[in-house]
């Protein structure tokens, strides 16, 4: 299998080179060069594999002969050790619920699997040091997928005072190999403050420094996995199966418009979005452009620009007319998502958080005009936006454990200016 550039087809790269590299040099993202076609017995077949059976099937296709078949069953056993269930809510719709992992949202099926192939592919070479810049969910699922893994540094930039402080024990309290730059400054400062380390020759030469990027194609594939592990939880239906995605940079959905490639019989994918919505508008209008992100309450789709429709295009040849006839899409107000919320939680005793509430509400919304078999994806535990959880329900949250660990830890953090000169300094000296 070899990896192409979306702005140029004749680039071929390794999985390695594209994993490591994380960014084509033409600036465009990487995209295997041929769509597998995964065998019918994965997910129609009475025996159900489990989530790391199928998972290690589909992943043999897009490593090669890259990764022998233990190693790669081992890092997909240590990556995806928690479970990725489906339950019924009401007749007919169903959540998959992707929380279950170490900090409580599906950023953690993608940055774990990155964090085993980086240190696979990274046996044998200098100690890499992961770059990252975070306004909140990014760092914690790096950091966390990265803990205690040989060979590689994470280091996490955040915005003083700028991430909540529940967030903030996600990737402060970890010690080991993980380390917190608290930045005087904003998120995009953060994000200048790496660009710029990037980019500085002579720290570069100095020390191996790597992105842990989420449009970096080995978050993209496992996220490709738990779709075919949805339809195997799935009683058999003789409706059509839609999926509904909360979607904000359209890595979800982007993979599971790659699962239905692969031969996975979906019949239509549900953008669901916030207040942001290119995507909504480019289905509507055939124009896509880009804006500043709109602040709302699922904070972590507030993406104004998303890297990935650029994959989406390329799946599609450009063609919007196949790209409409894949994906239907729907998006919400902050107050329109808060209703979800509290009518979901009234009505089938099923509490979703702000991200997972809009892709509910787009299933239902779909499911009132077609007849089909729905699954929503409830991408984050309530319990992480407990605030807004409280008020619309009117009663305390209890933090699941995980969180309560993370609350328990101290805070450590190295506090920075602004100033790059700073940060090129402790990375030249750590
Ligand atoms: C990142 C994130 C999303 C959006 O996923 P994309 O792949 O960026 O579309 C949705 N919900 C939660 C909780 C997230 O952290």
């Amino acid at each position: 299998m070899k990896y192409i550039s979306t702005r140029n087809k004749n680039l071929k790269l390794s999985f390695r080179e594209a994993v490591l590299k994380g960014i084509p040099d033409d600036q465009g993202l990487f995209f295997p060069e041929k769509i597998p076609h995964v065998s019918k017995e994965l997910f129609n077949n009475t025996h159900k594999p489990n989530l790391q059976e199928t998972a290690i099937e589909i992943a043999r296709h897009f490593t090669g002969d890259e990764i022998p078949q233990a190693a790669l069953s081992d890092m997909i056993k240590k990556a995806l050790n928690f479970d990725i269930p489906l339950s019924e809510i009401e007749p007919g719709v169903f959540v998959l619920e992707l929380f279950h992992g170490p900090t409580l949202a599906f950023k953690d099926v993608g940055a774990r699997f990155l964090a085993q192939c980086m240190n696979y592919f990274s046996k044998g070479s200098a100690p890499f040091t992961i770059l990252v810049a975070t306004s909140g969910d990014t760092g914690s699922a790096v950091a966390n997928g990265f803990l205690g893994i040989e060979g590689i540094n994470v280091v996490v930039l955040y915005p003083s005072g700028k991430v909540s402080p529940l967030q903030e024990k996600q990737f402060t309290t970890l010690g080991q190999n993980i380390t917190a730059l608290e930045i005087n400054g904003s998120f995009d400062d953060c994000q200048s403050m790496v660009k710029e380390a990037f980019a500085d020759k002579q720290l570069t030469t100095k020390r191996n420094l790597s992105s842990a990027n989420s449009i970096n194609i080995a978050r993209l594939i496992p996220q490709s996995f738990y779709y075919f592990h949805a339809w195997n939880q799935l009683p058999e239906t003789n409706l059509p199966v839609v999926i509904s995605v909360p979607s904000g940079n359209y890595g979800n959905l982007t993979a599971g418009l790659l699962a239905k490639e692969m031969g996975l019989p979906v019949s239509k994918f549900i953008a669901a979005s916030n207040a942001n919505r290119p995507v909504p508008d480019y289905l509507e209008t055939g124009v896509f452009i880009p804006r500043p992100s709109i602040e709302t309450i699922a904070n972590a789709m507030d993406v104004g620009n998303p890297s990935n429709f650029e994959r989406i295009l390329t799946l599609y040849q450009n063609s919007r007319e196949k790209i409409c006839e894949v994906i239907k899409a729907r998006s919400f107000t902050d107050k329109q998502i808060k209703t979800i919320i509290r009518q979901t939680w009234e009505k089938t005793g099923y509490l979703p958080d702000p991200h997972g509430a809009i892709g509910y509400g787009a299933l239902k919304q779909y499911l009132k005009k077609e007849k089909a078999t729905g699954i929503f994806l409830e991408t984050a535990h309530p319990a992480k936006f407990n605030m807004v959880m409280e008020e619309l329900t009117g009663e305390k949250m209890e933090l699941p454990e995980k969180l309560k660990g993370f609350d328990a830890g101290t805070k450590r953090s190295i506090r920075m200016d602004n100033n790059y000169q700073e940060l090129k300094y402790f990375l030249m000296e750590e």
